[in-house]
């Protein structure tokens, strides 16, 4: 965390409030802070507890003494021990206090409008309004000191490995992320705009070309996109490539500097972080992302239902979820269940209820009367259904058999973000293409358009482009992977292409014609015609990553000054309208507002 031994002493203070123990008992000392409380106990005595980032300490008046909560104060006095029955365990500095105070007000204060202390919950457009006060709470102190913490040990790992730090521009030309781009109008020249970054992708790729050979920038990006908990506008990334490199290499410094800030921030030492195909996720946990801190896996039941005569199983895929101890699940939660599976694009959601003693369960379900004795036994057995368990099975398409219960297994099962430990997953072999698009017939990139495809699927995307069936690109695998902590995506990279014949090819299938590439990426292709080296990068987000370490389910809690889930601060009002004069200058003009 913040480093304790630094020597924090100014020209107004020696010591910082929560840093004074029993050892300084008999020194004479300063200390600044604000008033976290003060208690008048006669006209020959007052307390006064003196508050700054490190903690708070007691400070004893002879005398009364004028001040309120938040005043600013230097105050002066000598640290003694406390009477035994004074001391507070509960307050790092409870074992001492200071005596016969001199306080100097530094600064007078209105009463804040929300108490600023942890217990409290106060509205967040409250406290977004006025973060300055907000962060002087502990919770806030901590977030934000153990996010410096994160930046600092990411900098010293990738230093450590041979990272260059570069920083890239603000104000640039579209990149190819795949979200909604924040532009700048140009002035010099009206008409024309820049983009702000999505990432600094297309830049740390020149930066291969250009030898960097290791590239990392803790990067802002800003993505256009609907706010939520855990998204922002503006967000930072560890941003990183290397040359020369395949995807272990990148796997390997990506989890060393992982390794390096949990250690940092925890103390803990965490083991090699395992490693899962796309395809293995999405068939066990019905996720890219999947959450590993807990079981109900999803079971292939496609096999035990291949002849059946119940016509909501006659589906090209059955999966089914085994919840223990779900038998006692109410009415009314699996209809909230059943709704929600409809609301996620499920037919229907088949519940069973295990009855009966081990090795002889029986089933209760409305469809039970519609499945034969071999399917309820096959049943029970491939999902080792126990009695008291819940059984939830799905039939449909596979992807949407996965979607569903995916969804249903962290709605049944999911712990707060703060339990069950950190558990790191890399998934890898992504998919090259998430969708086919119905309306171009094109396919859609699941990652971004430079994605090195797997060597091994390079003839099944040459036979689409022979004019094969486009719907084997869907089975086209991609060098691309994600890190995955505790159900977040952290993060994402790839294996570039570097070579312009499958480049060309690829846009080719995206239905990026020749004059559209060159206008949107023509630099980035210009510049592979003069030697580009292979290469792989990788970026997580810091603010999801110290989220989870400190145990907040919001990133907002991490972040200093975040945009509320509209995408306003509330603090200095943004955004906000501008001046004619300075749309005029831009060359902009107005449309009139639809809601107006
Ligand atoms: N540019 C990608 C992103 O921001 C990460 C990468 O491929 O390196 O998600």
């Amino acid at each position: 965390m913040s480093d304790s031994t630094a020597d924090h002493s100014t020209h107004l203070r020696t010591h910082m409030c929560g840093e004074l123990r029993s050892a300084n008992v008999g020194e004479r000392v300063s200390v600044c802070g604000w008033v976290a409380a003060r208690r008048e106990h006669s006209q020959h005595l007052s307390f006064v507890d003196l508050r700054d980032h490190t903690g708070r300490v007691q400070c004893v008046v002879d005398g009364s003494v004028d001040v309120r909560s938040e005043y600013v104060l230097r105050v002066t006095g000598e640290v003694r021990a406390r009477e035994d029955a004074t001391i507070n365990p509960n307050l790092a500095t409870g074992e001492i206090e200071l005596k016969h105070c001199s306080v100097e007000v530094l600064s007078v204060a209105e009463p804040p409008p929300f108490p600023l202390d942890d217990r409290t919950e106060t509205d967040e457009t409250i406290r977004l309004r006025h973060r300055y006060l907000d962060l002087r709470r502990d919770a806030m102190q901590r977030n934000l000191r153990t996010r410096a913490t994160v930046n600092h040990a990411v900098r010293t790992a990738m230093t450590g490995q041979g990272f260059v730090e570069i920083e890239t521009p603000m104000l640039i030309a579209s990149t190819p992320e795949g979200a909604r781009d924040f532009v700048v109008p140009s002035r010099l020249k009206p008409g024309s705009f820049y983009a702000l970054p999505q990432s600094p992708q297309l830049f740390k790729q020149l930066c291969m070309v250009g030898g960097i050979d290791r590239y990392y920038q803790i990067a802002r990006c800003l993505r256009d996109e609907d706010l939520r908990a855990d998204r922002q506008f503006e967000f930072m990334q560890l941003d990183a490539e290397m040359s020369f490199a395949s995807q272990d290499d990148v796997l390997s410094v990506i989890t060393t500097t992982i390794r390096a800030v949990v250690a940092a921030v925890t103390g803990e030492q965490i083991g090699e972080i395992p490693t899962m195909t796309w395809l293995e996720a999405a068939e066990r946990f019905g996720s890219d992302k999947p959450d590993v801190r807990f079981g109900l896996e999803l079971v292939e039941l496609t096999e035990v239902f291949s002849s059946t005569e119940f016509n909501a199983f006659k589906a090209p895929c059955v999966k089914g979820i085994r919840v223990p101890g779900g038998a006692e699940f109410t009415r009314s939660r699996l209809d909230d269940l059943t709704d929600r599976a409809k609301r996620w694009g499920a037919k229907g959601l088949v519940w069973m209820r295990v009855r009966g003693e081990a090795g002889a369960v029986e089933l209760e379900s409305p469809v039970a009367k519609f499945l034969s004795a071999e399917e309820l036994a096959s049943l029970a057995s491939t999902l080792e259904a126990e009695s008291g368990d819940l059984l939830l099975i799905v039939a449909d398409e596979r992807p949407r058999v996965r979607h569903v219960l995916g969804l249903l297994r962290l709605e049944i099962g999911r712990p707060p973000v703060n339990e069950g430990g950190l558990q790191f997953l890399w998934v890898v072999d992504f998919p090259l293409f998430e969708a086919i698009d119905e309306a171009t017939g094109k396919p859609v990139s699941a990652h971004h358009p430079f994605t090195m495809p797997h060597a091994d699927d390079l003839e099944l995307l040459d036979g689409v482009v022979a004019g094969g069936d486009p719907t084997a690109l869907l089975s086209v695998r991609s060098q691309a992977y994600d890190l995955v902590l505790n159900g977040w995506e952290l993060g994402s990279g790839s294996v570039r292409i570097h070579r312009g014949d499958i480049q060309s090819k690829i846009f080719g299938l995206l239905g990026i014609g020749a004059a559209e590439a060159q206008s949107k990426f023509g630099f980035l292709l210009d510049a592979f015609r003069f030697g580009a080296p292979p290469h792989a990068g990788f970026a997580f987000g810091i603010d999801r990553l110290v989220a989870l370490l400190v145990g907040e389910e919001n990133i907002r809690e991490v972040i200093a000054f975040p945009k509320t889930q509209s995408g306003s601060d509330p603090l200095t009002q943004a955004p906000t309208d501008i001046d004619p004069a300075q749309l005029a200058e831009l060359g902009l003009r107005l449309l009139p507002r639809s809601a107006d």
